[in-house]
């Protein structure tokens, strides 16, 4: 029969900075199945060290360790993982129980790392039953005393029917009666047949065990038998012993991730304010991308209707170079348009269906002590079908009086509010550059066009204003109606041929432009790609932002639990399990957050449009979007503090203070 434990000339050696100490020099040991052995020695003579070797905490310098004749210590570090999880049970000085959870919870942490399948509860209050705690299964551990926590700590210990247990000072922070207590427990496991190796300095609980091993120095002094020695083995089965070193079920085993699932949820609640304000950055970068998004998209399809209303099959032609727009004046030669360029635009048909002449300039209005200048509109008859400002107070004007170059004027609201006040203005005389005008109607507020305020105007028949007003016999510019989007262009060519040949143009004179909605349409739509760019940019920068904030919050985190990680790792847990948790937990972090946020921004769209009257229209891409970067934040954030975890140490980990 194969010992349990066999030790071969084993060295550790620590470094601390320039300082080594030699904790272990040369310690050769064999443990039989069923043994109760116990350490002893001074402070610092190498027990605890000897013990994580021994419970595969730590890996020897030089020498050999097999258990059951199988050499452990080559083995990879998930290879020794799933060993403890299978082999050992530990039981520390100080316990090491998560305060937040249970302690049932506690007891059946160990089987989150088997890969077992089964939530294993009956499991864990049956070893608390052993121990007896059955009655405060529900409790955490800040609610027992010392003595109950080390019960736990050894129900803990037992659930996954390890073969060794390994206790370092288990009664070390413990009364004399608590310590009884314990020794009595796991004196009793002993005699069921477990091997118990157990570290301590005080001979009355050396003197539970048969075996005494005295150490000095990181050596062996004295190894002493008592009561007949080794008891018989209560398993013969030990030649044919298997190590199982796979440590279970793949990491995405449904029990392994329901776990990191329902710990990361505990471990934020255990930390409402802390998670709260370290996922803030995130909140509120995704609830302002949604909210603005939301807008945007409401004053694209606000633009949209409005460009509809317009007529998106007008187009515009103005004299002057299509290269310099705006500052046709003075540019060289513009082509001038009269009243006959416009009715031959019009015989255009079918290819156009309406056309209008306008001339424009600026004109000072005067009514009673108000004086406001404004944009002067002589407008053709069909200017207000095509330009839809039928006015819906009022009247726009006949076609006789366009002919007589009658004196009637209608006005914007902006005028009417400056000249009028909260009069009606309907029926009053006004002045426009010293000479009476009658005001027919109202035109329809149209609000805004870039910083232009389209309500700033007053329209007057196009005679009137060419002949009374301006005292110029030329249009400024030609609005034309083509009978359907699809023949934009025919109609545009069309006209450009017609004037050129009206105007003995040659096919290179730019004298003047053609230009269509389209092409508002197209300037608007990269207006809004620029609003959305710069969108984009804030949230990136605002989930940056909020990005390090979480990196930061799961550093402090890792910090935090150090000790907790640790023991995890000393009951099972493998590198990519610590891994996971974190992840879990900083991704379960920005995704509250982000949804948080969504809901934040859609809730202060909505306020937008209610009281503002703004229009907003939340897509759903920008929910979708934001969701899936705040699991990205999440992950890309939180990986480099989840390594941190898994790259610990167990014994240093354990060690943390
Ligand atoms: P014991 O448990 O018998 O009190 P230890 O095995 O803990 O002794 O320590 C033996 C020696 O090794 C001590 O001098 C201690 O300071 C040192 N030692 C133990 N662990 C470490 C470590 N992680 N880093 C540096 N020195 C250590
Ligand atoms: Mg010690």
């Amino acid at each position: 029969m194969k010992p349990v434990i066999e030790l071969r000339d084993v060295h550790r050696t620590y470094h601390i900075g320039e300082s080594t100490v030699h904790a272990l020099r040369g310690v050769s040991l064999t443990v039989e199945q069923g043994e109760f052995v116990a350490i002893m020695g001074a402070s610092g003579s190498g027990k605890s060290s000897l013990l994580q070797i021994l419970g595969l905490l730590d890996n020897p310098d030089k020498g050999e360790y097999l258990i059951f004749g199988n050499n452990v210590n080559q083995l990879s570090e998930d290879e020794q993982a799933g060993l403890r999880n299978n082999l050992a049970g530990f039981v520390f000085q100080q316990f090491h129980l998560l305060r937040r959870m249970s302690i049932v919870d506690n007891v059946r942490l160990p089987h989150i790392y088997s890969g077992l399948k089964g939530d294993f509860r009956q499991e864990a209050v049956r070893r608390l039953a052993l121990v007896g705690l059955e009655h405060r299964i529900g409790h955490t551990p800040n609610q027992l005393s010392g003595g109950e926590q080390q019960r736990v700590a050894i129900a803990r210990a037992l659930v996954r029917d390890p073969l060794i247990i390994f206790a370092d000072e288990p009664t070390g922070n413990l009364d004399t009666k608590n310590s009884a207590e314990i020794m009595k427990i796991l004196k009793g496991l002993n005699e069921e047949g477990k091997t118990v190796i157990m570290v301590t300095h005080e001979p009355d609980i050396a003197a539970y065990a048969e075996r005494v091993i005295t150490m000095r120095d990181g050596v062996i002094l004295s190894d002493e038998r008592r009561e007949g020695g080794i008891r018989p083995a209560a398993t013969g089965a030990t030649d044919a012993y298997e190590l199982h070193l796979s440590g279970g079920a793949p990491l995405w085993s449904d029990g392994r991730f329901v776990g990191f699932m329902a710990q990361a949820f505990q471990s934020i609640l255990a930390n409402k304010i802390r998670s709260l304000l370290s996922v803030l950055g995130i909140l509120v970068g995704v609830a302002s991308v949604i909210a603005m998004m939301a807008l945007g998209e409401g004053a694209k399809f606000a633009m949209q209707e409005q460009l509809k209303s317009m007529g998106s099959n007008l187009l515009s032609i103005r004299g002057g170079s299509a290269k310099i727009r705006g500052a046709a004046q003075g540019a060289g030669a513009v082509t001038r348009f009269t009243m006959k360029d416009v009715e031959a635009i019009a015989a255009l048909a079918p290819l156009v269906r309406n056309a209008t002449g306008v001339a424009s300039g600026s004109g000072q209005a005067v009514f009673e002590n108000n004086n406001w200048s404004t944009n002067l509109e002589g407008a053709g008859y069909d200017y207000a079908v095509m330009r839809s400002t039928t006015p819906s107070i009022g009247r726009w004007f006949t076609r006789e009086e366009l002919q007589r170059r009658e004196k009637v004027a209608i006005v914007g609201v902006t005028v009417v509010r400056e000249l009028f006040g909260s009069a009606n203005p309907i029926g009053k005389t006004i002045k426009i550059n010293r000479i009476n005008f009658k005001v027919i109607g109202i035109a329809p507020a149209k609000g805004f066009s870039g910083p232009r305020d389209e309500d700033d105007i007053v329209i007057i028949p196009v005679t009137t204003a060419m002949y009374r007003v301006l005292g110029k016999d030329y249009l400024t510019s030609i609005y034309v109606e083509a009978s359907n989007p699809a023949q934009i262009e025919a109609a545009e060519n069309a006209i450009d041929e017609l004037i050129r040949k009206r105007h003995r143009l040659k096919a290179d004179d730019d004298t003047f432009n053609i230009r269509d909605m389209t092409e508002i349409q197209k300037m608007l739509s990269s207006t809004t790609e620029t609003m959305s760019m710069l969108l984009g940019s804030i949230a990136a920068i605002s989930l940056l932002v909020g990005g390090i904030g979480i990196m930061n919050i799961m550093l402090v985190s890792v910090t935090e639990r150090t000790r907790e990680i640790g023991l995890r790792k000393a009951i099972g847990a493998r590198k990519n399990d610590i891994m996971l948790q974190f992840l879990v937990e900083s991704v379960g972090m920005t995704i509250s957050g982000g949804l948080i946020g969504i809901m934040t921004g859609i809730g202060i769209s909505l306020l937008l449009s209610f009281f503002a009257g703004w229009a907003v229209k939340t897509s759903l891409l920008s929910i979708f979007l934001a969701t899936a970067f705040s699991v990205m934040t999440g992950l890309f954030f939180g990986l480099w503090p989840a390594r941190k975890a898994a790259d610990l140490k167990p014994v240093e980990a354990l060690r943390y203070e």
